[in-house]
């Protein structure tokens, strides 16, 4: 099943989409995530992307589109794959539309995982991740037994530098430009669930189950 998360900073997407893969195996395609990684290697992408990512802005819809276009051919997604992050704007959303196509698939469900902004400061600048195995904590909501090491890998947490409070404002802003547009889009194709994101991870979890599970 191909599955689209949206929602602001810090709704929690990430946090499900893990859930999600462990139970059902659909791997998780974070456009954040690979850009991230582009960054940290120092690639042209990375070198393009790192401007517009620290200043808490939208990169370039070709830039992101070519990643998901080359990711979902992989072997790996034949059964379905978990899109966090991604579309973004309404260019991203059509291209998609159009790889779908192409490659025979047909979308399952948008979740738009909602959380109310005045949450989402204290989620965003608490959120710490594992440098080796890229699982996420919370300082306060869900933190680590030993204080800046990873519970499943030891590996070290580190704080993402888009995560500061300036930044985040910037991020919501653009989230406010360009969401309610897709969730027009995706409500007129029949996809689009609204998924309460305040409660605890394990209770959205399972608003998450009960629409995938129809
Ligand atoms: P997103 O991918 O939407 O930006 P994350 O999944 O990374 O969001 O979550 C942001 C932060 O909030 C993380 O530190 C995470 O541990 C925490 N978090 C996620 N879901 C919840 C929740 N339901 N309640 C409280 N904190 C949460
Ligand atoms: P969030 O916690 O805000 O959901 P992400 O990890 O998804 O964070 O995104 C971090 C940054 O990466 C964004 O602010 C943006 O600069 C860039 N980015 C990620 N996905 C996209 C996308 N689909 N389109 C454009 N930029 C993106
Ligand atoms: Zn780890």
């Amino acid at each position: 099943m191909i599955l689209i998360l949206l929602g602001p900073p810090g709704a929690g997407k990430g946090t499900q989409a893990k859930k999600i893969t462990e139970k059902y195996k659909f791997p998780q395609i974070s456009t954040g995530d690979i850009l991230r990684a582009a960054v940290k290697e120092g690639t042209e992408m990375g070198l393009k992307a790192k401007g517009y990512m620290d200043a808490g802005k939208l990169v370039t819809d070709e830039v992101v589109i070519e990643i998901i276009k080359d990711r979902i051919k992989e072997d790996d997604c034949s059964n379905g794959f978990i899109l966090d992050g991604f579309p973004r704007t309404m260019a991203q959303a059509s291209s998609l539309g159009d790889m779908l196509k192409e490659n025979g698939m047909e979308l399952g469900h948008v979740l738009d995982i909602s959380v109310d902004e005045s949450f989402l400061v204290e989620r965003l600048t608490g959120r710490r991740t594992c440098k080796n195995c890229g699982f996420g904590y919370h300082i306060r909501f869900s933190p680590s037994s030993t204080d800046g090491v990873c519970d499943k890998c030891g590996g070290g947490l580190f704080q993402r530098d888009d995560d500061n409070e300036e930044t985040v404002k910037n991020r919501f802003e653009v989230y406010k430009d360009q969401s309610d547009e897709l969730k027009s889009f995706y409500s007129g194709l029949g996809k689009y669930q609204l998924i309460d994101g305040t409660t605890d991870p394990e209770s959205v979890f399972k608003a998450v189950s009960a629409v995938i599970d129809g």
